[in-house]
């Protein structure tokens, strides 16, 4: 942390900050300038509260110099990690495709879908069992039987299988039937559930925050990995914004400042991030050059009936248009789809 005093300060004020870091176990470094004195503070162990030192007498600005996340980045880990999901790498030169249904509707629906998907290069099946959905009225998903189905389509395709969990409660349930666990966009900061499904012994897909910043979404995977769980995939799917031709606006840009700030892989989910099944193809080919570790995408072989997400889901041909279009792509930017 630097602190900036103003340009009035007065000796009597810069050897206030030093006493005030001083209390709290720190070692403040004054470099007087000719303008003006900033204080550089050191001994920190975690992050030091800004707000600690911004009302002292004579003091400008403070400005943090370091980040409060520290297993998430790439200071601590400066090698891509790679996450082994049901044996699929996610985050190395194969960019990964997760596709299924929004949410697994019955066992006839899933694993046509889960063929489909896997017959046209899927790598992993998407489906959630527990759904959070907006209203209590909508659809709230087939919950355990859901698991099982999605376990059944695992068998018929050999897709490994990834599936939201909601609650603390569902942990090791939905562990017992899923090779990695989903944690939704309005789970992001629920930090009780972050914790349990850190140690679940499953690699994990966090979802950004509707509203997160990168420090927070860093933050989230910081809590995953702060009980050991190493595992951990990054997904953007869209943040809010006042835009009204799609249902969100895909933060693209978050992929190139995920990777630079951490080791972490970054998929990208074109379905959420833009809620229309017409932009989810040129959004997937944005995400692939903009250096996306993955897209994760719907697909449903009747859209029209499904029971939640329709108007975002591909039909089976347009997936398999967007695995063609793709291809070229990822090989322009050194990768395979
Ligand atoms: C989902 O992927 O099924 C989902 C509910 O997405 P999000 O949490 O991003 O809204
Ligand atoms: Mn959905």
């Amino acid at each position: 942390m630097l602190i900036v005093m103003d340009r009035a300060a007065t000796e009597v004020e810069v050897a206030g900050v030093v006493a005030a870091a001083e209390r709290r176990g720190l070692r403040a470094h004054p470099i007087p300038g000719a303008q003006r004195t900033a204080i550089g503070l050191t001994g920190n162990r975690g992050a030091i509260d800004p707000a600690a030192f911004e009302n002292l007498p004579g003091v400008l600005e403070v400005i943090k110099v370091s980040h409060p996340y520290k297993l998430v980045s790439r200071e601590f880990h400066p090698q891509d990690s790679v996450v082994s999901v049901g044996g699929v790498p996610v985050g190395g030169t194969h960019v990964v495709v997760i596709a299924g249904p929004c949410a697994v509707e019955s066992k006839e629906q899933t694993v046509t879908i889960a063929r489909a998907v896997k017959e046209l290069g899927a790598d992993l099946l998407r489906g959630g069992a527990f759904k959070p959905r907006t209203s209590p009225y909508s659809f709230q998903g087939l919950g355990e039987e859901g698991l099982q189905i999605l376990a059944d389509a695992r068998e018929a395709t050999g897709l490994p299988v990834v599936t939201e969990v909601l609650d603390t409660a569902h942990v090791e349930l939905v562990a017992r039937y899923a090779d990695c666990l989903q944690i939704g966009a309005r789970n992001m900061q629920n930090f009780e559930l972050l914790k349990r499904v850190g140690q679940a012994g499953r690699p994990v897909l966090l979802k950004r925050g509707m509203s997160a910043t990168l420090e927070e979404f860093l933050l989230a995977a910081e809590y995953l990995m702060a009980e050991g769980n190493a595992d951990v995939v990054l997904c953007e799917r869209g943040v809010r914004t006042f835009t009204d031709h799609t249902r969100n606006t895909l933060d693209l840009s978050i992929v190139p400042a995920v990777e630079r700030m951490s080791h972490l892989p970054i998929v990208v989910d074109p379905s959420h991030g833009t809620g229309r099944r017409d932009k989810v193809v040129p959004m997937s080919r944005a995400s692939v050059a903009a250096g996306a570790d993955g897209i994760a995408v719907e697909v449903h072989h009747k859209p029209e009936e499904a029971l939640s997400d329709g108007p975002q889901a591909l039909t089976p041909d347009m997936f398999a248009e967007l695995m063609a279009q793709l291809r070229p792509i990822a090989v322009a930017v050194g990768r395979t789809v």
